[in-house]
């Protein structure tokens, strides 16, 4: 049985990643319940995910970077929720085929994104992955996030599986795959449209009902 797994953002969620304005609204709401008052410089940077900076301003401001990390992700997961849910961020026509192939084989979705929305959209889309796995609310969590293949590695050993295939719209997937020991497939979206399909991809697919079409034909 072949395991296929599924990248999230630009694979079933509409565009490459969550709008920046729900990291900002995010970063202000944990600020507020730390009843932290930031320089206009510091909240910059605390909407932002540059990790060292924002260890070093929780330290001037005397705040736990482990709270305030963990508190962000958290309003950052249910902003994103709400969007999904008011149809502010779509998800892409097609995502049929993914149903249709957890119903004859093994999937997951494996994301950079935060696992709590990686488990409300696999309910929200209905699809019964036989595993999610998204980044921990932790600094070491976010810093494992592809091109490293921790989430990938860590999926294929809770399945107990070493081979398949992971479908990306983005070159780190096709590197993360790869360093995972996985086949690749490289997803065209108009997003990256422009880009050139990363020279080590196994396939390059128009969209993600062609993903059964290689299952069909190939002996992963
Ligand atoms: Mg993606």
């Amino acid at each position: 049985m072949t395991t296929v797994l599924f990248d999230m953002d630009g694979v079933l969620l509409e565009g490459p990643r969550t709008d920046p304005q729900v990291y900002a609204d995010a970063a202000d709401a944990a600020l507020a319940e730390l009843n932290a008052e930031p320089t206009p410089a510091q909240r910059r940077d605390f909407r932002n995910h540059d990790v060292e900076r924002i260890r070093t301003h929780c330290e001037e401001l005397g705040i736990d970077p482990a709270r305030f990390w963990k508190l962000k992700e958290t309003h950052a997961s249910s902003g994103t929720h709400d969007r999904l849910r008011s149809g502010e961020r779509g998800i892409y026509e097609g995502v049929d085929a993914i149903r249709e192939l957890s119903d004859r084989t093994t999937t997951g979705l494996v994301t950079n994104n935060r696992h709590e929305t990686a488990q409300f959209v696999a309910e929200y889309v209905g699809i019964d992955f036989d595993i999610v796995r998204g980044r921990e609310p932790t600094l070491e969590g976010y810093e494992r996030r592809k091109p490293d293949p921790y989430y990938l590695e860590d999926a294929l050993a809770e399945l107990g599986v070493s081979d398949g295939l992971y479908v990306g719209d983005s070159p780190k997937d096709i590197v993360a795959g790869q360093a995972a020991g996985l086949e690749t497939a490289f997803l065209r979206r108009s997003h990256n449209r422009g880009r050139e399909c990363p020279p080590n991809a196994t396939y390059e697919l128009e969209s993600v009902a062609e993903v059964l079409s290689v299952i069909d034909e190939s002996v992963l």
